[in-house]
């Protein structure tokens, strides 16, 4: 196809705001061309979403493309641009300006342009860069002025056409199903006309499904193409980047078990990333949530998945954690995030910060498991790995119905510092790509209070020479008085060298201790320390009225003077916003 036709399209696409418009407008393109090349073309891509390859030109490198191919000075293209404030459009002024071009130029096609930028990314070597531009050149100085603008652009991967990944999707929908749909836009009213909704909507899914499976606008239209049964019998591709499941979020353990139902596996939250681990040919590839390849930053993990997974061809979901290897603990996030983007040191990198590979789901073993319930695909996992503490383990998981165990299960994951449970519905499908609530997530919010600590309890057992349990209370902003709001422990280390200890706080408060009481002690409150909680609820316990659910220690705040901290009021207000809980308090 000649590129202008391509370059038509843009123009029109450009030109209107409106979602449906575009969506038209790109659904009649498709039905008229049977190169579904395109659909990566016009989002700026000449790889599918699943592919690395990158072109990664640098703007300054175009420059010099555009130079070649329009006889302009590097520094006049650089006025133009400045001017403009778009290379394409710069380039398109310019590059159309040549006098002699209509002599060498041939009719650009979608093929050469296409063939062009695909080979600068798989360029490598000594003359990379000047192969690189010079490949642009030729483009270039074949094209006319809009050609140069579009071809810039998509070096750039900044069509600025607007288009989302929703439309192209929708696209995909109009024309390959939108007549058995009798699915029609008006674009008086600009409104899709839709007879058959029920149809519609279920093609809409099965091309939505099948993006999300296979990650390539280009195969799926073409599948499309072909027809409804083309989409429902493809499968997953180990290997190839499969979008991850997501969790909703649920307000306490009481509404995750009514959003996942009843029994639910309880699965701790670890601090960590997700890797998205894939097994074919001997072959083991890593993917981040966000499906980047990270399989050279992570030789350890691929090690371990090697010795101690077994099967030949999986799909299988784990979250890499940062593991102390002398206190067999875990390490926030934080920690270990420099090895995902690490480009060098690999290996010392990844003996300073080694990671346990837990592993929580499975999509493909041997066979794909979408369609297979959670609790068969978790019984499958169980059976194809040797754990081992601290290298490779199963997420911990208990199934359970009940409220207060689920609670403790909950205590218990914080305390080893994780950053809450997961309950899954055992029934559930993997549905890939959406944040459909076969799996919730309970964590503590974000939000953090400044609270001081009023009295303390000494430990027992091992944290017996210890503070350990540390009464924390507000302000009341009109009294001035201070309110008890709860009791900490959580957040507070062993070791000094692992964040704030019980030893380092016992020693400070130790001065201030004004009253002893068996076990318990009164403190002059001076000390502040940031928490966070699950959640606020009405307490008669507590002096302030309210009680801190799952509170946790976040940091000492010594920039914080007592008159500073969060008042009541601050937490009557805090606890009316926390969404659907308001009954509570
Ligand atoms: P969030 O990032 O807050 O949406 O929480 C979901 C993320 O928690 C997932 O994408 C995983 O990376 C991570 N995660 C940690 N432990 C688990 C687990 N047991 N099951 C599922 N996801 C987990």
């Amino acid at each position: 196809m000649e590129y202008k036709k391509l370059v038509a399209v843009y123009e029109r696409l450009e030109s209107t705001s409106k979602r449906l418009e575009k969506t038209h407008i790109l659904s009649e393109f498709l039905k008229t061309t049977q190169d579904e090349k395109v659909l990566l073309l016009v989002q700026g891509r000449v790889f599918p979403n699943w592919d690395q390859r990158e072109l990664g030109m640098a703007s300054k490198l175009l420059l010099k493309a555009i130079s070649v191919a329009s006889g302009a000075s590097m520094e006049h293209i650089d006025k133009v641009w400045k001017e403009t404030g778009d290379l394409g459009e710069a380039a398109s002024q310019l590059v159309g300006k040549k006098s002699q071009v209509t002599l060498f130029s041939r009719e650009l096609s979608c093929a050469k342009v296409f063939d062009n930028l695909r080979k600068i990314a798989d360029l490598e070597g000594e003359g990379t860069v000047d192969r690189k531009s010079q490949l642009i050149a030729e483009l270039l100085s074949s094209a006319k002025g809009m050609e140069a603008k579009y071809i810039i652009r998509t070096v750039l991967q900044e069509m600025r056409i607007g288009l989302g990944e929703g439309t192209l999707r929708d696209s995909i929908v109009w024309a390959f199903f939108g007549q058995e749909c009798k699915a029609g836009y008006n674009q008086e009213k600009n409104i899709l006309e839709i007879e058959d909704q029920e149809k519609y909507d279920a093609s809409a899914q099965l091309v939505q499904d099948a993006l999300d499976m296979l990650n390539d606008f280009v195969e799926v239209a073409s599948l499309a193409r072909r027809g409804r049964e083309a989409l429902e019998n493809i499968s997953l591709i180990p290997l190839r980047p499969v979008k991850v499941m997501l969790y909703q979020k649920a307000k306490n353990i009481a509404d995750g078990f009514e959003m996942v139902g009843t029994p639910a596996a309880l699965e701790f939250k670890y601090d960590g990333f997700r890797l998205q681990i894939h097994k074919k040919d001997k072959k083991i590839v890593l993917y981040t949530r966000r499906l980047e390849d990270v399989t050279a930053q992570f030789p350890d993990v691929v090690a371990v998945i090697t010795k101690r997974v077994r099967g030949e061809e999986f799909i299988i979901d784990a979250e890499a954690v940062g593991i102390d290897k002398f206190t067999g603990k875990y390490r926030p996030f934080q920690d270990i995030s420099q090895r995902i983007k690490r480009k060098y040191d690999i290996v010392e990198i990844a003996d300073k910060f080694p990671v346990e590979v837990v592993i929580f789901d499975a999509l493909f073993v041997e066979k794909s498991l979408l369609q297979t319930q959670f609790l068969e695909r978790r019984k499958l996992l169980e059976s194809m790995i040797e754990q081992e503490q601290g290298v490779l383990t199963l997420a911990k998981e208990v199934l359970c119905s009940n409220q207060s165990e689920a609670e403790e299960f909950y205590g218990k994951s914080l305390e080893q510092g994780n950053e809450g449970i997961m309950m899954k519905n055992l029934q559930a499908i993997y549905k890939p790509g959406s944040r459909v609530g076969f799996g919730v997530k309970v964590k503590p919010t974000m939000d953090t209070l400044e609270v001081v600590i009023v009295g303390a309890e000494w430990g027992e057992g091992k944290r017996g020479q210890w503070l350990a349990s540390f009464i924390i209370a507000v302000r009341d902003k009109d009294t001035g008085e201070l309110k008890e709001i709860g009791r900490v422990g959580t957040g507070i280390k062993e070791k000094a060298k692992e964040g704030m200890s019980f030893g380092q706080l016992t020693e400070m408060l130790r001065p201030n201790i004004i009253e002893e009481n068996g076990r318990e002690v009164r403190v002059k409150p001076s000390i502040v320390i940031e928490v966070n909680y699950e959640e606020i609820q009405s307490s008669p316990t507590y002096s302030s009225g309210f009680a801190l659910r799952f509170p946790r220690f976040v940091r000492l705040r010594d920039d914080r003077n007592v008159e500073d901290i969060n008042t009541v009021d601050d937490i009557v207000s805090m606890a009316s916003s926390q969404r659907g809980r308001d009954e509570k308090v």
